[in-house]
């Protein structure tokens, strides 16, 4: 059975466990450096991402959960498409680093802060009609040559794929599709299934 964690020091936590346990996945919330071991995959939620690093380094997950990324999937949505970004807008440098991305942190302005919108994910959806929930959303700039983009809204992108790591400037554990959810569950078993190919 497929191994999912869910970073669990702060933030949409316990709604990416429901969504990804529809996938058929096992699931664990990750809080320590032991938690980490026998996953096939890991989830950075949405929530706030300076105070997520902060944690990071606290708890002393930093340096474990950028070696993990070296060698499984990871999939983060909105903080965790900015602990993912390899350039965040006005800051010196990344968190995490894994995505060849430009982000903007809460890049849709005061006014429209949070919101819901109608989007077409490749991949995911065939039509215009994946609910995106916004709060306080990133959007990405600009990605580098190796990366997918998945979604766009109003012109920016919102979602992108670049080998193992999936990413969402939205939140797609707060609404019941988990169309999301099951593409990252597929990129997981995938990249488990080449991994043990390559072993035998
Ligand atoms: N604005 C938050 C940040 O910059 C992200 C918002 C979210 O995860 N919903 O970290």
């Amino acid at each position: 059975r497929i191994k999912i964690g869910v970073l669990g020091l702060q933030g949409a936590i316990r709604e990416h466990i429901w969504a990804l346990e529809k996938t058929g996945a096992e699931v664990t919330v990750v809080k320590t450096v032991e938690h980490l071991e026998g996953l096939d995959g890991l989830v950075l939620p949405g929530g706030e991402s300076t105070t997520m690093r902060r944690l990071l380094d606290k708890y002393e997950l930093f340096e474990p959960v950028k070696a993990f990324a070296q060698q499984h999937p990871v999939f983060g949505t909105c903080a965790g498409l900015i602990l993912m970004a390899q350039h965040i807008e006005g800051q010196k440098g990344p968190h995490l680093g894994l995505m060849d991305i430009d982000v903007r942190r809460n890049a849709f302005g005061r006014q429209v802060a949070s919101f819901e919108a109608e989007l077409a994910i490749q991949h995911v959806t065939e039509a215009e009609d994946f609910i995106g929930v916004f709060i306080r959303a990133p959007y990405i700039l600009s990605v580098g040559p190796e990366v997918e983009v998945l979604a766009t809204y109003a012109d920016k992108i919102v979602a992108a794929r670049q080998g193992p790591f999936l990413t969402c400037a939205f939140h797609p554990e707060l609404t019941e599709d988990y169309r999301m959810h099951q593409y990252f569950y597929e990129m997981v078993k995938d990249y488990k299934e080449k991994q043990s190919v390559a072993k035998a």
